[in-house]
């Protein structure tokens, strides 16, 4: 009798399971890199409740998956989220597939983190976000942009407030050494910093001191940092910057694989294009910014001997790095001085105001640009056989290095709008350089389980239902360099927590993004 009665309560509560949603006959990609299957999903109060054959449910919701990939909702290791307070709707990122991002990249964060992240709960955000603590941001608070080592006192203060944003929900800290002032930092000042980011199980992602004639130096630093303070890197956006470096990758990824099989924790991300996009200070030496990128550099560059030697750094730098020996390679994105310069570019400008396009004069036209407070700018100088080559690399994350950008403003690079479709476009269906479950595994779990987020990045019942489904022949990125603002095509659906904020061209501005945290 009282088995009878345990039989009847079973075949009761399956008649009677309920779920919100339902995902029907989906090819299953779970994040993992495995094969994919068969199968329907069941999504319960913003988790995934059940993977299984011929799920039910009288009341769900039916998504009709057939021929379509449903995997987790991609993750972005490295997203300009600046811009979050004007674009709480994060579309130009859900848009891809991305469910999650992390902001706080190349050194530049919030501060405090803590007041930040409740401001974000009480405006509602789109998708789900975590913060790297800047060192850059950390430094400027503490020291200002002088180029000198912190006094004891100043180490003391810095490291309290990386504990500080790690007991407030930092996932790590993030360092931009080819900028002001981390530049002025040595390799010293990050351990001392990074072990405290480390002691909270925290990740140390690092822009590079040099991404062109200096890579290979840079990697080494970003080793030795991982080796001192105990710490898991990642290499952000990796690439080779300029001509003479062009299939240096090689090396790096042999620096990367070296490091790890003497059991340090490297890491890479990268985006899927041959362009960088930064300020055109990245062009500009150092020294000459110190103390302010544009006051104290206009009083420099108004010394007829100090301007010579900045326009010999910039004629290096233009020719070896970020130049790329040609002006034609430096797009403009946003030039406030000149606005309907954006789009065109260096050799354009230079034609028009001073005749013949030289780098001399392409040095000279930089200086003036920064004299009228910068410029935002395309780069044109990576090889593609060394995108190829850092993407296939077991360790590589897609991330976008994007930033959060409104539909038709300005002239974004077009990562923003199409990173994770142009990888699984052109990189998979197209030139078959990964394959799909592994290009998956590269935006989904790898992300998760290099921040350690509770949580995400796989198909597992338990999980956040943060899911991506897609058409496989279909998918593709849409934006160009010259054409940016064009959202990417083969996206059916995007579920964040369990709410569908993407069905085909249609977006709902629902705000249900969270915020990531690590797990215990
Ligand atoms: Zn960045």
């Amino acid at each position: 009798m009282k088995r009878f009665a345990t039989i009847c309560l079973l075949a009761w509560c399956c008649s009677c399971t309920q779920y919100d949603l339902i995902i029907k006959n989906g090819l299953i990609h779970d994040g993992s890199g495995a094969a994919p299957f068969q199968a329907d999903v069941a999504i319960l109060d913003g988790k995934i409740a059940k993977i299984g054959s011929s799920l039910s449910s009288k009341e769900a919701v039916l998504i009709d998956a057939k021929g379509q990939v449903v995997c987790p909702g991609f993750i972005d290791v490295h997203a300009h989220l600046e811009p979050l307070a004007l674009y709480p709707d994060a579309k130009s990122h859900i848009m891809q597939g991305v469910t999650s991002a992390v902001g706080g990249p190349d050194g530049g964060s919030p501060l405090p983190i803590g007041a930040y992240l409740d401001s974000l709960r009480t405006m509602g955000i789109g998708l789900n976000v975590g913060y790297l603590i800047g060192h850059n941001t950390v430094r400027n608070h503490v020291m200002g942009l002088v180029d000198r080592k912190p006094t004891d006192d100043e180490l003391v203060e810095m490291k309290s407030l990386i504990q500080t944003s790690m007991k407030e929900g930092a996932l790590g800290i993030s360092t931009g050494l080819k900028y002001l002032p981390g530049t002025f930092a040595e390799t010293a000042e990050i351990v001392a910093l990074s072990k405290v980011a480390s002691s909270q199980h925290g990740v140390y992602t690092s822009h590079l001191r040099e991404e062109g004639l200096g890579l290979l130096s840079s990697v080494r630093e970003a080793i030795q940092i991982a080796n001192q303070a105990s710490i898991r890197v990642i290499l952000t956006h990796h690439k080779a910057i300029g001509e003479p470096m062009w299939g240096a990758s090689h090396q790096t990824l042999a620096l990367v694989d070296s490091a790890r099989s003497k059991g340090l924790d490297i890491r890479i991300d990268q985006y899927p294009y041959t362009a960088s996009h930064t300020g055109i200070s990245v062009v500009i030496p150092p020294w000459s910014l110190e103390g302010g990128r544009f006051t104290r550099f206009s009083e420099r560059a108004a010394d007829p001997i100090l301007r010579d030697s900045i326009k010999k750094g910039i004629i290096h730098n233009l020719i070896n790095d970020r130049g790329g020996n040609d002006l034609r390679r430096v797009q403009f994105a946003k030039i406030d001085w000149k606005p309907e310069y954006a789009g065109k570019t260096l050799h354009d400008l230079v034609i028009d105001e001073m005749g013949e396009p030289t780098i001399e004069n392409g040095a000279e036209m930089v200086i003036r640009i920064q004299e009228h407070r910068g410029a935002n700018c395309i780069y044109h100088v990576i090889d593609p056989d060394d995108v190829k080559n850092i993407m296939a690399h077991p360790m590589t994350m897609i991330a976008s290095d994007g930033r959060l950008t409104q539909y038709g403003k300005g002239h974004p690079h077009p990562r923003a709008y199409g990173t994770f479709p142009r990888v699984l476009g052109k990189y998979v269906r197209e030139e078959q350089v990964i394959t799909l479950p592994e290009a998956i595994r590269k935006m989904t779990s790898l992300p998760a389980e290099s921040l350690q987020l509770d949580s995400r990045g796989r198909l597992t019942e338990g999980y956040h239902a943060d899911i991506t489904i897609f058409d496989p022949k279909e998918i593709s990125d849409e934006a160009t360099f010259q054409e940016p603002h064009q959202y990417p095509s083969g996206i059916s659906y995007v579920i964040i927590n369990g709410h569908v904020i993407v069905e085909g061209k249609t977006f709902h501005d629902i705000r249900k993004g969270t915020i990531l945290k690590m797990r215990n």
